[in-house]
């Protein structure tokens, strides 16, 4: 076992982190000798502590680029955790809230965590200094060049001056990888996992007929005969909202995230869902990103996902740290092409390793 420092280690005994994972045996290592990593690592399986124990140990101020607000609230809250007996003092720098309260935390932050958008805009401001910075890490790295992100992450990027960078994803494209050599030519690559969905899921594909109706009667029969987390996915924040509005109606209580409902709101329906106090989630792809629900037994997927690389992440919402999961996958017609590119991710490599075995 890596020899962390004692606040550490008491952290890690609080968090019930009895040994570490993969992906932290192989990067932690590497980070506190200020090697710069790249790394491929199935959903679920403890990434954000591979770069915030490392991190804390260091003792660096640190930058973390998320792509969503509430994958940095998750992300600041595993540095509180486990830097708790460090006295270490983290800003959560995000858009829709308002920035008194983080003018106010960045004062006194070494660990920044936060979204592209808010932190250039503070930047361009002179209320935060990316130079301070002597680690940078992008979590869910590959999601910044869907959303438009890269430049700005870029731009980020180029104006701190680290010791060490991390890039972090289940799925590491060659873009990513490019991306990465722009700020750190010897980045270590480490692909631990394939790019597909986690083993622990079992996926199952149904064909539904292009229609509202019959999509909801399916997705009734999931729900009726699943008592635990439900995360059911759509395809956009309209489909969400009329989605939920739904559910509603039938009786069921759903809660639900897309991008336009107000910060404090997105905020407060994904903790009713954590908390259990609503078992089924409606989201757009927001939530299909290093949201971490522990307990979620089942990823509907009502809209099948765009591409292979949105689900994976979105089946990785079940089936973490080991646990078992179902992921359920409604398509139509038109989608039986990207639908099956799915399906392959996982039966090309199983009959790869049964030839070699
Ligand atoms: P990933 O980013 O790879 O999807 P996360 O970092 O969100 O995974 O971690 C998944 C879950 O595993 C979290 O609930 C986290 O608290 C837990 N976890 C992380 N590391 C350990 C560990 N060493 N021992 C036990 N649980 C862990
Ligand atoms: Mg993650």
């Amino acid at each position: 076992m890596i020899n962390f420092d004692e606040q550490i280690r008491r952290a890690l005994s609080d968090a019930g982190y009895n040994s570490l994972t993969q992906v932290q045996e192989r990067a932690i290592p590497l980070l506190l000798q200020t090697k710069s990593v790249i790394v491929q690592a199935k959903t679920g399986s403890g990434k954000t502590a591979s770069y915030v124990l490392p991190l804390l140990q260091l003792g660096y101020p640190s930058l973390v680029i998320t792509p969503t607000r509430e994958l940095a609230g998750q992300v600041s809250d595993e540095f509180k955790k486990l830097g708790k007996y460090k006295g270490i003092n983290v800003a959560t720098i995000i858009g829709g809230v308002g920035y008194t309260s983080q003018l106010n935390e960045l004062r006194s932050a070494k660990i920044v965590v936060g979204t592209p958008g808010r932190l250039l805009d503070l930047w361009s401001k002179d209320k935060l200094d990316f130079s301070q910075f002597q680690a940078a890490v992008v979590d869910e790295v590959d999601r910044m060049f869907d959303m438009g992100f890269v430049d700005d992450v870029r731009m980020i990027l180029k104006h701190t001056t680290p010791k060490v960078f991390g890039f972090f994803s289940a799925t590491v494209p060659p873009e990513v990888e490019s991306l990465a050599r722009e700020f750190s030519r010897c980045a270590e690559l480490i692909k631990l996992d394939e790019y597909k969905p986690v083993e622990e899921v079992e996926q199952r594909f149904v064909e539904t007929r292009n229609d509202w109706t019959d999509k909801v009667s399916k997705l009734r029969e999931l729900l009726n005969s699943n008592r635990g987390k439900i995360i059911v996915f759509t395809r956009t924040k309209e489909r969400a909202k009329m989605l939920y509005n739904s559910l509603w109606d039938l009786g069921y209580r759903a809660s639900v995230m897309y991008g336009d409902l107000p910060q404090a709101k997105r905020e407060q329906n994904l903790r009713l869902f954590r908390e259990g106090k609503r078992n089924v989630l409606v989201s757009t792809d927001l939530a299909s990103r290093g949201i971490d629900v522990i307990d979620v037994d089942l990823v509907v997927n009502f809209d099948a996902p765009r591409d292979v690389e949105t689900y994976i992440h979105r089946v990785g919402r079940t089936g973490r740290m080991g646990r078992n999961g179902v992921a359920i996958t409604l398509y139509t017609t038109r989608e039986r092409e990207i639908v099956n590119r799915m399906k392959n991710l996982s039966k090309k490599l199983e009959s790869k390793e049964t030839a070699n075995s």
